[in-house]
């Protein structure tokens, strides 16, 4: 079912008529609106006027997240500060968070596309979301919040943590769905086999969203057996609205993009030059309906590519693979570049490998893997104990070509993120 089925199904051939019609609408009113964007464009020699084409866009200078910072808080607003009516936050990697405002209509758009997904993956009326994301100055859980109240679902504004309470909510309020970190939804996982409930005769789950960190097809699989229900990849970021920006639908092969939002570009992040669809390379995003504070070319530094087969399912807007990690998240031992997802897909395709596990980068040639494994394997034989760290270390070593050190600990040994998951510790003196 669609929540749009005309601009889901739109054919690419009016999709980049669309696309076209407000890149230049959005390049006009940065130009104009926006000094930031008006000097780039003028460095650069280039009027709105310039863009005849889509593609056209590759043309335009780049904005990274210190553009972002250096223009804390108000800098990049295209529209009055008095027609804003929210303020969203995230991390960033320094002191300042980067701020990202909202107008009425793009918070009302940002829902919009949340409805479109949630319906796309099956949730309707009558369906009861738990979002476990945490609520305030972070994107992720009030623009779910929003969106899901357009499709008229029932939320459980639970926020993270409190496991014992979420599992009340969830047999009270017969929750059918969870939107959730991927590793506070491992950690659920533990607590509930722990705890000896049955979720597919205790609970009334159907389906979850999983998004806001990268993880692993494993991870996916593990907490789908274990649920017994669908999980889905959900991907955004704050500074295009938060999730919503690409979504899996039934097929569970990648993620729209929903291009009548947003251009997806992938580039060499090297070299900044736009790639064919296929090859991997760094997501960029120009909002093309933004009222408030439209950006143009954003460098996410996530690395994925977009696949260029057309969906079964019927929706033409282009999928991008799930997110193979953040190019800031990739640390290097022994001079091979390692993603933490690589290690994490490896840990959790291992039986008896419980749900946590941390990576600490001692050197530039040594790191430990450490990593939590089921509790009665502790009380056994002590050979497969040995048995199973050599096979951990190997499978390691066969994915990353770097022999790790491999920790075995007890469930409950590594700290629980309630937010997004630190993974990596870097012990590394420069
Ligand atoms: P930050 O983490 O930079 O403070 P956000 O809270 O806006 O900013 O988070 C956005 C980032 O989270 C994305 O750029 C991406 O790195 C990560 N992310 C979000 N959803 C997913 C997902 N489904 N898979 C992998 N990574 C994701
Ligand atoms: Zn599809």
């Amino acid at each position: 079912m669609f929540w749009d089925e005309e601009l889901e199904t739109i054919s690419q051939n009016k999709l980049k008529e669309l696309q076209l019609k407000r890149l230049r609408d959005t390049i006009g009113r940065v130009y104009f609106n926006v000094p930031f964007y008006h000097k780039k464009f003028k460095e650069i020699n280039i009027k709105p006027d310039d863009i005849k084409s889509v593609d056209d866009i590759s043309k335009l200078p780049f904005t990274t997240r210190q553009d972002i910072l250096d223009n804390y808080p108000t800098g990049l607003l295209a529209v009055s500060r008095d027609e804003m009516v929210r303020v969203h936050t995230s991390s960033g990697t320094t002191g300042k968070p980067k701020a990202i405002f909202f107008t009425k209509n793009d918070i009302d758009r940002a829902a919009d596309l949340i409805a479109r997904c949630l319906v796309m993956t099956g949730m309707r009326k009558n369906d009861v979301l738990q979002n476990m994301m945490t609520y305030g100055l972070f994107t992720g859980a009030l623009v779910m919040h929003y969106g899901a109240e357009k499709v008229g679902i029932l939320i459980v504004p639970a926020g993270p943590g409190n496991t014992e309470r979420q599992i009340l909510l969830m047999k009270d309020f017969k929750t059918t769905a969870l939107h959730i970190t991927p590793s506070y939804a491992l950690y659920l996982a533990e607590y509930i086999k722990s705890k000896g409930i049955d979720p597919t005769k205790d609970l009334y789950l159907k389906r979850a969203y999983l998004g806001a960190e990268p993880y692993s097809e494993e991870t996916r699989r593990k907490i789908e057996d274990i649920f017994g229900i669908d999980v889905y990849n959900s991907y955004g970021l704050s500074e295009m609205n938060g999730p919503g920006v690409a979504f899996e639908c039934e097929y569970k092969e990648g993620m729209h993009t929903w291009e009548d939002n947003f251009v997806v570009e992938v580039i060499d992040p090297d070299t900044g030059e736009v790639l064919p669809d296929g090859q991997k390379g760094e997501l960029v995003f120009t909002t093309l309906q933004r009222e408030g504070m439209p950006l143009i070319r954003y460098r996410t530094r996530d690395i994925s590519r977009i696949i260029p087969e057309r969906c079964p399912c019927g929706r033409t807007h282009r999928r991008i693979e799930r997110i193979f990690g953040r190019s800031d998240d990739m640390f290097i031992v022994k001079g091979v570049n390692i993603f933490p997802q690589q290690i994490e897909n490896v840990l959790m395709s291992i039986k008896g490998v419980a749900m946590n596990y941390q990576i600490v980068l001692e050197s530039l040639d040594n790191m430990i893997v450490r990593v939590e494994i089921a509790k009665d394997l502790f009380d056994g034989n002590v050979m497969h104990l040995v048995n199973l760290q050599n096979r951990i270390t190997e499978e390691l070593r066969k994915e990353i070509l770097v022999k790790p050190k491999v920790e075995l600990l007890e469930p409950g040994t590594l700290p629980v993120s309630e937010g997004k998951a630190k993974r990596v510790i870097d012990n590394r003196t420069l």
